[in-house]
């Protein structure tokens, strides 16, 4: 159960900083502790799983330069949104989008992980005990103890009570080779909304081209439930379809699925004095968007220069309290009202500088910036939906808490569709 070359330990372990949970969040701390060459601080790692190759693909924003463009399958300068009245092709600069498989950042960790000399605990952790001066990380059937200075824990969890709206990104990717040049690898569709849309909810494509020959084409929804497997391919057909796509000349090598939460449901970011929560459990998953990976990584940084420093792991919340609100009030308008998703967004990015919309969605802009994107979209439903957020606020503190309900498991099932004549290929 212990790994620290090949020694086996019953014993309780006493290290300065536990990460529970090492996925995305938890490999990018790892990262940056070693891109600071931070040495002589105990670490360990908790997780069932010892995360490696590819389980999900991360798309962000940023400026081009450091430690994770060596990483990258691919990034673009321009992007396209894509309406049923418009196509709109934005130029990021001084941004670019960037494309990074898993595979490379855990490969990234686990080198990360051997020069700091991280001992990796293969066991599910059920409880963290904090007494104040250090936290005591118990792994499940009564498994090893990690005694820690600090826990930073991302396992996954459900917003510590149900949120106003609760919506869930959810999505399938096909990895689709094509026998001849028919992705353009100079621009990434970001949003297409022309998709059918679900009765409650939005749904969009996008194209993320690694080569001309080479995509990840996805499906995605926002909106309080799952489809069916079926239900995803016939989608994603349909998208693969309205792009001109011929399905016989086209290979699916990978399937990607994925849930997200939406919601305003409050993910509680300190829970106790010496165990901070990070990734999607520690709020770093923008309500409006399901975007998560630029907040992990500003937080990464933020962990491994405090540590460096020899301050406390403690980084700045994920977003700022006055973009909460807006996610708020924006899902809300979407949810309940007369909002409709391609014109909401479609409104952001006519009125708006791409790069200001991207930096609003990761929390960085300044108030007079905000104000800019606020008026972009139509007054009438946001004021509404400012009303009804703050009344159903009010509502809530009157109710006894209630637990939230956990993010459900993707729907994986339902085999994308292989043309005979091409499976195996
Ligand atoms: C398929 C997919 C694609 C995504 N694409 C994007 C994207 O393009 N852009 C973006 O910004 N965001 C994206 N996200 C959202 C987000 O960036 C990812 O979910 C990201 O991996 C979140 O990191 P995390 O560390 O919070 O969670 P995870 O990466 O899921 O890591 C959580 C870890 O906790 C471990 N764990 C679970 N239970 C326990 C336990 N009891 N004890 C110890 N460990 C435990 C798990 O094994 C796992 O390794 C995507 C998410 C998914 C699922």
């Amino acid at each position: 159960m212990w790994q620290r070359g090949r020694m086996s330990h019953t014993a309780p372990v006493d290290v300065d900083l536990a990460l529970v949970g090492g996925g995305g969040a938890a490999s990018l701390v790892l990262a940056a502790l070693d891109r600071r060459g931070i040495r002589g601080l105990r670490v360990a790692v908790v997780d069932p799983v010892h995360r490696r190759g590819q389980d999900r693909t991360w798309a962000f924003w940023g400026r081009p330069g450091g430690d994770l463009d060596p990483l990258l399958s691919a990034s673009w300068r321009q992007v396209e949104v894509v309406t049923p009245a418009a196509r709109r092709t934005l130029d990021l600069a001084p941004l670019r989008y960037a494309m990074l498989r898993s595979g490379p950042l855990y490969d990234r960790a686990a080198e990360a992980e051997r020069r700091l000399g991280v001992t990796r605990v293969v066991a599910a952790v059920d409880r963290v005990d904090d007494d104040g001066e250090r936290a005591l990380v118990r792994t499940a059937g009564g498994g090893p103890t990690v005694r820690a200075g600090w826990v930073l824990d991302s396992r996954p969890r459900p917003p510590a009570r149900p949120g106003r709206t609760r919506w869930l990104q959810h999505f399938r990717g096909w990895w689709l080779a094509a026998d001849r040049p028919v992705f353009d690898p100079g621009r990434a569709v970001l949003m297409d909304f022309r998709t059918r849309q679900p009765s409650r909810g939005v749904s969009f494509g996008y194209v993320l081209p690694v080569s001309d020959r080479y995509a990840l084409v996805e499906y995605t929804e926002f909106g309080p439930t799952l489809l069916s497997g079926a239900g995803y391919d016939a989608a994603l057909a349909g998208y693969r379809d309205l792009l001109g796509l011929d399905p016989a000349r086209l290979t699916v090598r990978e399937v990607e699925n994925g849930v997200i939460p939406m919601t305003d449901g409050p993910f509680v970011a300190r829970p106790s004095p010496r165990v901070v929560r990070l990734g999607t459990a520690g709020g770093a998953t923008r309500p409006s968007t399901g975007f998560t990976f630029s907040a992990m990584r500003r937080q990464a940084e933020q962990i491994a220069a405090a540590l460096a420093a020899g301050r406390p792991p403690v980084p700045a919340p994920a977003y700022p309290r006055r973009h909460r609100w807006m996610d708020a009030v924006a899902l809300r308008a979407l949810d309940r009202g007369p909002v409709g998703g391609p014109e909401f967004f479609d409104r952001l990015f006519d009125r708006n500088p791409a790069e200001r919309v991207l930096r609003f969605l990761d929390g960085t802009t300044t108030p007079a910036e905000e104000l800019a994107v606020m008026r972009s979209t139509r007054p009438l439903p946001m004021v509404a939906a400012t009303a009804g957020d703050a009344l159903h606020r009010l509502r809530d503190r009157l109710r006894p808490p209630r637990p939230a309900p956990p993010v459900p498991a993707p729907v994986r099932d339902g085999a994308a569709p292989v043309p005979p004549d091409r499976a195996g290929a």
